[in-house]
């Protein structure tokens, strides 16, 4: 087992903690990304407020333990999500979105966004969005689990996924066993509280990596936590990522790049009132 830190970084106005990529694990199936933000405190006009920007190649995945947000994209979607919904969506060839304050709550919002690489059958399609606001639950020994995607202890979701993986929501109390899939590498990362795993101790902002062949996992949890569990069969290719685009190679990267510096339509337009979030070009990019 492979226990690593998070990475502080900002994201629009909040402090996240970011547990993949790692240096020497760049996915975990076909995960490659996860943000873990807040708590942090927001207004009806103040909150994430992350402008307009593009993703190509992957699947966000956005989850909240608290708050709510409000999710408009190039498709035209307009969509609030609270605490316990699932906001999934499909970038393919390219879209937009901006993430805003949803001009009426106030309070603390918290919460994770993941991003699932695309393998080679869809990355190159059509942009998709999905909402679920009823996800199945299934009880555990010490707690529940909400199934995000895939299925988990006899249970499915009905997000869309494009390779084998799970993705769940762990609420616990007490010690929990968890029945893992062999054929899956797993990531572990803590939300709130912290558990027990064999003589290791996992803590907020952690990820704890478990390599495929294993059955079962035993969490021992002495406060309530709150984690998300990520796994899948390892992805069929290495990925390139820079900045929020998920490729194969450099120029693929460097062509979304100048899409959207140029706004050649390539990401479509997303209806906000908040600034398009620009970048600098890639590093192996001279002038
Ligand atoms: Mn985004």
């Amino acid at each position: 087992m492979e226990i690593t830190p998070s990475k502080q970084a900002q994201v629009g106005r909040l402090q996240v903690r970011r547990a993949l990529p790692r240096p020497r694990r760049r996915t975990i199936g076909a995960w490659c990304f996860a943000d873990h933000m807040g708590p942090a405190d927001v207004s009806p006009d103040k909150g994430a407020d992350i402008g307009p920007h593009p993703h190509m190649g992957l699947h966000t995945v956005t989850w909240l333990l608290d708050g709510q947000l409000l999710h408009k994209d190039s498709l035209g979607s307009e969509q609030v999500i609270t605490a316990g919904q699932l906001n999934l969506m499909t970038a393919g060839h390219g879209v937009a979105h901006a993430e805003e304050s949803t001009g009426h709550y106030r309070g603390t919002l918290e919460g994770i966004q993941l991003w699932i690489a695309q393998p080679e059958s869809t990355r190159d399609g059509a942009p998709d969005f999905e909402h679920h606001a009823d996800l199945p639950r299934s009880d555990l020994t010490g707690g529940s689990a909400t199934i995000l995607i895939g299925e988990f202890h006899d249970h499915a979701s009905s997000a869309r996924r494009d390779s084998d993986l799970v993705g769940v929501e762990l609420d616990l109390h007490g010690d929990t066993e968890l029945a893992l899939n062999p054929a899956f590498e797993y990531g572990l990362i803590v939300l709130r509280g912290g558990v027990g795993l064999g003589q290791h101790r996992l803590g907020i902002g952690e990820l704890a990596y478990l390599e495929p062949g294993g059955d079962e996992l035993v969490l021992t949890v002495d406060d309530t936590s709150r984690l998300m569990l990520i796994g899948g069969t390892p992805f069929e290719s290495p990925i390139e990522m820079w900045w929020n685009f998920v490729g194969r190679s450099r120029d693929e990267l460097a062509a979304a790049y100048r899409s959207w510096t140029d706004d050649d339509g390539r990401f479509g337009s997303v209806a906000s009132a908040l600034p398009r979030i620009p970048t600098s070009p890639p590093f192996w990019i001279t002038a």
